[in-house]
């Protein structure tokens, strides 16, 4: 199965994705954590892309679909994978419609996680990222047992730089801007499901899980 997880920032994706690709046993490919990566190991695709994170701007369509191109030859890939922060523009998704259907293959679903713009807001500036092992925190429904520290490995709480009330702002922008048109994209191939992304964390998972067992 070949799934794209929507949604504004803040709206779940990467919470849900884990958990989906667990059940379901597809790759989890987050641009947005591949691009994290990237910076911190200071390799040329971090080094073009840290402006534009820092800034909550998108980081520009070849790089991105270059990313992807080299991300799909891994073998993990080829029996399936779910998206998440991936496609972002309409030249991304046709880009990837292109690279898929050379295969012969193509998106099966793209499921859309809707959340409230104000509540967006509030989940952001209140993640927190855990520096060891990327588990995701939320000081406002999900903190941590000790403050500060990961419960799981005990590394210590990180906010991320674009996740400052200023840079929240400009994202909420970009993907209304940029983003949003895709919506209309995988709903015009009768590829898109919605799903009520301001629901508790277990019930969203509930909803995907059944949209995906009914495929
Ligand atoms: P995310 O973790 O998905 O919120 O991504 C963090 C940042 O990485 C975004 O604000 C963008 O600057 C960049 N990014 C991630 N995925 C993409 C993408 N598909 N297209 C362009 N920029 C991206």
């Amino acid at each position: 199965m070949r799934l794209v997880l929507l949604g504004a920032p803040g709206s779940g994706k990467g919470t849900q994705a884990k958990q989906i690709s667990q059940k379901f046993g597809l790759p989890h490919i987050s641009t947005g954590d591949i691009l994290r990566q990237a910076v911190k190991d200071a390799i040329p695709l971090g080094l073009e892309a840290r402006g534009y994170m820092d800034r909550g701007e998108l980081v520009p369509d070849h790089l991105i679909l270059n990313l992807i191109k080299e991300r799909f030859k891994s073998p993990d890939a080829q029996k399936g994978f779910l998206l998440d922060g991936f496609p972002r523009t309409v030249a991304q998704a046709s880009g990837l419609e292109e690279m898929l259907g050379q295969q012969g293959m193509k998106i099966d679903l793209a499921c859309s996680l809707n959340v409230d713009r104000e509540e967006l807001i509030k989940r952001l500036t209140s993640r927190r990222i855990c520096s060891g092992c990327g588990a995701i925190y939320n000081l406002l429904f999900q903190s941590p047992q000790k403050e500060g520290l990961c419960d799981k490995c005990g590394g210590r709480l990180e906010q991320r730089v674009d996740d400052q009330r200023q840079t929240v702002e400009n994202r909420l922008e970009v993907y209304l801007r940029q983003t949003q048109p895709l919506l209309e994209f995988y709903g015009s191939r009768s590829l898109l499901r919605d799903i009520n992304g301001n629901a508790p964390p277990e019930k969203v998972f509930q909803d995907i899980s059944a949209i995906l067992q009914g495929k």
